[in-house]
């Protein structure tokens, strides 16, 4: 079994069918409602604290989310929340957790200013539980072994973190050794082994929970200074809204079980993954460019494909935050979109005349000539940056430590 392949603590309800299968195994309500319950119970092993944390700090949010919708509802409040919690919240997941952590798109300029964008929204998800497991998403999408297998349903997906997430928890020590490198760059001590062994994390309980205590203080305490408590359990209360719905984002993010891609949209057609509008203009998510190009600092290419994490990547690195990114914008117009246009057009040319075809070609032309145009005036502008072409890569190949079979 490959490293990525045994990395993950596998369900009592198995990943597969059989060890030998590559086939899912679709669980019951009832087997994910009882793995989901049993990895909880920390009484019954100290090993479960990581699940039983991140669900603790997700409930946790409910109690502001009920004192502000008690004593200090307002529209405007909520709206300011709900803002912060869709857009702020969502694409910093997206800039720090998604396209750092996980996929090394760019390079900080030093640990203050990784630790600066590390904390720049409130706390919710372990580093941890999504970088590794989002690796074996990529490793197997879609199929037995994926931690949120679109085909196992919502609510597979939905308590993945807690049944499908978490790390496997009989690793020797080189293969233990080898996980804690790829999450070196983060910011996050790993353990020992002998911590490991007694934890069954990458992330040490006391360093984890203070972390969480400092930056929700942080975070609280400045908006309490801006609107008092109102402000402060608005943000917060909203943040927990945020916690549930980032849960299901990966079942929408592959069709939520339908192969809904579109023809001239979604180019990368190994999976089902989609390219939205609501995750791509909130939070930069355009899932299916993302599967295209995994490392890329950038998943929004098209025009009307706004990319706010992609944005304040730029920016920082404009600031001196940020010393190098990957960006496959021209790889996507290059080996995708252009590619596309021409067959459109051509189409267009042989078919007749459904539309003025002469017309049609014409702005087929220009269309293409003018994202040329835009890609070059992007790799004039960085020509620091290294453009390696990632289409027919697989993930295996981009990640940072040896894979072993
Ligand atoms: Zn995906
Ligand atoms: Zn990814």
């Amino acid at each position: 079994m490959s490293f990525l392949g045994r990395i993950l603590e596998t369900p009592a309800y198995g990943f597969a069918t059989s060890p030998d299968s590559e086939e899912l195994r679709v669980p019951s309500r009832q087997e994910l409602f009882r793995e989901f319950f049993t990895r909880l119970n920390v009484f019954a092993t100290p090993k479960n604290w990581l699940p039983f944390w991140g669900w603790t700090a997700t409930v946790a949010l409910i109690a502001p989310l009920a004192i502000f919708l008690t004593f200090f509802f307002s529209w405007k409040l909520m709206i300011i929340g709900l803002a912060y919690a869709m857009i702020v919240m969502g694409t910093h997941g997206t800039i720090y957790l998604h396209r750092y952590s996980t996929h090394r798109a760019y390079r900080f300029k030093n640990s203050f200013a990784r630790f600066l964008v590390r904390n720049l929204s409130i706390k919710v998800i372990p580093e941890e539980i999504y970088v590794i497991s989002h690796h074996v998403h990529h490793q197997f999408p879609e199929r037995a072994g994926d931690p949120y297998n679109v085909h196992g349903g919502w609510l597979y997906c939905f308590l993945a973190d807690v049944n499908h997430q978490l790390i496997a928890r009989d690793l020797d020590e080189k293969d233990y050794s080898q996980l804690t490198k790829l999450m070196s760059h983060t910011g996050v001590r790993t353990n020992s082994y002998a911590q490991y062994q007694k934890w069954g994390s990458l992330c040490h309980p006391a360093r984890t929970v203070f972390h969480y205590v400092a930056n929700w203080a942080f975070w609280y305490g400045t908006f309490f200074v801006i609107g008092g408590h109102a402000l402060s359990c608005a943000v917060f209360g909203m943040a927990a809204i945020w916690a549930f719905g980032v849960r299901t984002y990966n079942y929408d993010g592959h069709g939520r079980g339908k192969d809904r891609r579109q023809h001239g949209v979604d180019f990368n057609t190994r999976d089902w993954s989609v390219n939205q509008i609501w995750p791509g203009y909130v939070a930069g998510e355009w899932h299916n460019n993302h599967h295209l190009y995994p490392n890329g600092a950038r998943s929004g290419f098209l025009p009307h494909q706004l990319d706010l994490a992609w944005e304040f990547i730029r920016f920082y690195h404009w600031i001196g935050g940020i010393e190098s990114f990957k960006d496959y914008k021209m790889e996507f117009y290059r080996d995708h979109y252009d590619p596309y246009l021409l067959t459109l057009k051509s189409r267009l040319n042989s078919d007749g005349p459904l539309m003025n075809s002469t017309s049609a070609s014409a702005m087929l032309t220009v269309s293409v000539t003018a994202m040329h145009e835009e890609s070059r005036t992007h790799l004039t502008a960085h020509p620091a940056h290294s453009y390696p072409v990632a289409s027919g890569l697989h993930l295996a190949e981009q990640l940072p430590v040896p894979v072993e079979s």
